[in-house]
């Protein structure tokens, strides 16, 4: 499966705070951003499982910045789906969505916004919500994707 994880709130923190990786000094220097504690770990696992993994986010970062941040922690990403690219990919009739997953094959996005969930189910995509204070997520992403997995 091709899945997606938003950035701000659910894997770098923005107006919520939560547990984060720490950064060696030339990812400083490189201005590259924490990622939420166990990301790491579950996109092994997801790897493992042959998933694929994505990032879509709504902001301004470029593909290049996104890329280097996860390369860094030990994470190849592959797809990256950033503001510019969803504008420019989007069919029009999708275009007042903040997300629109189908447009880029991706089977399942994982966002922390209720409201990208209440799209999916009105367009037919699959949506899990995640809380930035759920101490439990990559659990509950790996539990998601195996009932997924049952279900294809
Ligand atoms: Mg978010």
């Amino acid at each position: 499966m091709r899945i997606a994880f938003d950035l701000d709130d659910l894997l770098i923190p923005s107006q919520f705070s939560f547990p984060t990786s720490s950064l060696s000094i030339w990812q400083k220097a490189l201005r590259l951003e924490n990622l939420r504690e166990g990301t790491c770990h579950l996109f092994s696992e997801l790897k493992k499982q042959d998933h694929e993994i994505w990032v879509y986010t709504s902001s301004l970062r470029t593909r290049s910045h996104i890329f280097k941040t996860f390369l860094f922690q030990g994470m190849v990403l592959d797809g990256i789906v950033n503001y510019q690219k969803h504008q420019t990919s989007v069919p029009v009739e999708f275009k007042n969505l903040s997300k629109h997953p189908p447009s880029f094959g991706i089977h399942l996005m994982i966002d922390d916004r209720p409201v990208i969930q209440l799209d999916g189910q009105q367009f037919d995509f699959e949506v899990l919500c995640i809380s930035p204070h759920e101490l439990l997520w990559t659990h509950k992403v790996l539990e998601t994707t195996a009932q997924l997995m049952k279900l294809h």
